[in-house]
């Protein structure tokens, strides 16, 4: 079989980077994005087969760039990983339009744009997919965070409709992920699960989840309610 091919959008540190890691360590070549150098990325790529380029997903310029550089139908799976929890002010009742504008452009419209713009670059039959949160569930809320809830569940809407106007007819896959409450610098040390058990489940979920839909899927297979 030919050796599958991803490219993860925002892999610099955390889930994204240990997602590459994993994938790589299972044959697959993988197009990992960061911002900036990012030394721990720079590490990875010592003894794995993973390929740096640059890409900031509110930075259009960016994306296209990184798609003029990567050959069109060449991709199993494209990932955009690239997500902020926002700053300490998450309350609907007091932000402002700058809160408003970075969370939005930042985890949905800029994802959706990023997404669109790689979709050619991924054969038919292949997945696109977005890490997601439950916390962007509607129907399995308790509330709170209202700015990170709301931007990924604009992520979710949009990437139904990429699935329903682009990869359909396609035969692709679109995958909103919940990768569990994570150890990064964004979950903090007193989430659940570690980056490696949540990057197993995840890419078990690439390597099988190809049905012709837009799913709502957490890192061990699990649906989750939209
Ligand atoms: P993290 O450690 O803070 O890493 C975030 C990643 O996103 C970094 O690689 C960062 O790059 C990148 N990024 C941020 N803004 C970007 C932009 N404008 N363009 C491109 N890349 C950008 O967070 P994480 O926990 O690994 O989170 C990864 C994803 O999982 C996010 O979408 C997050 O919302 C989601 N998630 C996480 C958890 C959790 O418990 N950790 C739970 C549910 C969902 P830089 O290094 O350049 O900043």
């Amino acid at each position: 079989m030919a050796q599958q091919r991803a490219l993860i959008i925002g892999a610099s540190r955390g889930i994204g980077l240990g997602l590459a890691e994993e994938l790589a360590e299972r044959g697959w070549h993988v197009f990992a994005s960061q911002r900036q150098p990012s030394e721990r990325l720079a590490r990875a790529v010592e003894d794995a087969a993973i390929e740096i380029v640059t890409a900031d997903v509110t930075d259009p310029a960016s994306l296209e760039a990184l798609a003029r550089g990567i050959e069109p139908g060449s991709l199993d799976v494209v990932l955009v990983n690239a997500g902020i929890m926002g700053g300490e002010n998450q309350s609907a009742a007091s932000a402002t339009v700058a809160d408003v504008t970075e969370i939005m452009m930042t985890n949905a419209v800029g994802p959706a744009r990023a997404a669109g713009l790689m979709l050619p670059l991924l054969r038919d039959g292949g997945i696109l997919a977005f890490t997601s949160s439950r916390m962007g569930s509607i129907a399995d809320s308790t509330g709170g965070y209202d700015l990170y809830r709301m931007s990924k569940a604009a992520q979710n809407i949009l990437a139904r409709g990429l699935f329903e106007q682009d990869a359909k007819r396609r035969g692709i896959a679109v995958l909103s992920l919940h990768p569990g409450w994570v150890q990064t610098d964004m979950g903090g040390l007193a989430a659940h699960l570690t980056v490696h058990e949540s990057v197993r489940g995840l890419a078990d979920v690439l390597e099988t989840e190809h049905a012709t839909a837009h799913r709502f899927l957490a890192y061990d297979g699990s649906e989750i309610s939209w």
